[in-house]
């Protein structure tokens, strides 16, 4: 196993509307845009932090693990998200390595990207994001 770089880092907040100027104006980061996943339940904005992104999750229903997330700890920093090839053996491996995932094959994300969540009991508490972009961008 071997991550090619720090891809994105997720951020749960309530309302990205309200947040927005922070990232935006405050820091000065490049807002790239939206996005609905409604795999997650969740609505997602953009930013360019250099090669790293930051993505502000926005619950977009009460069952969405985000909201619970937000419920049991507050708004702030989710997950950590790395950049890998060939996400399923990534996913095998671990698997084979001992580690519980949350997922056990890739799923589609935002992006486009296909993704997969280690379990944070095998991540000492860091919830933790594979994704592999797609091909095409
Ligand atoms: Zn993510």
């Amino acid at each position: 196993m071997s991550v090619k770089s720090l891809n994105h880092i997720g951020i749960a907040v309530r309302s990205i509307d309200e947040q927005r100027a922070f990232y935006e104006s405050a820091l000065g980061l490049e807002f790239e845009g939206f996005e609905d996943v409604p795999s997650q339940k969740v609505r997602v904005a953009f930013f360019r932090a250099g090669n790293v992104r930051i993505e502000l999750l926005e619950p977009t229903e009460p069952e969405s693990t985000v909201a619970k997330f937000i419920e049991k700890r507050g708004e702030g920093l989710h997950h950590l998200a790395y950049t890998v090839e060939d996400l399923q053996t990534r996913i095998d491996e671990l698997k084979q390595s001992g580690l519980k995932m949350i997922d056990d094959q890739p799923r589609t994300g935002a992006h486009h990207m296909q993704i997969a969540f280690v379990h944070p009991k095998s991540s000492f508490g860091v919830l933790t994001e594979l994704c592999e972009p797609s091909p095409q961008k």
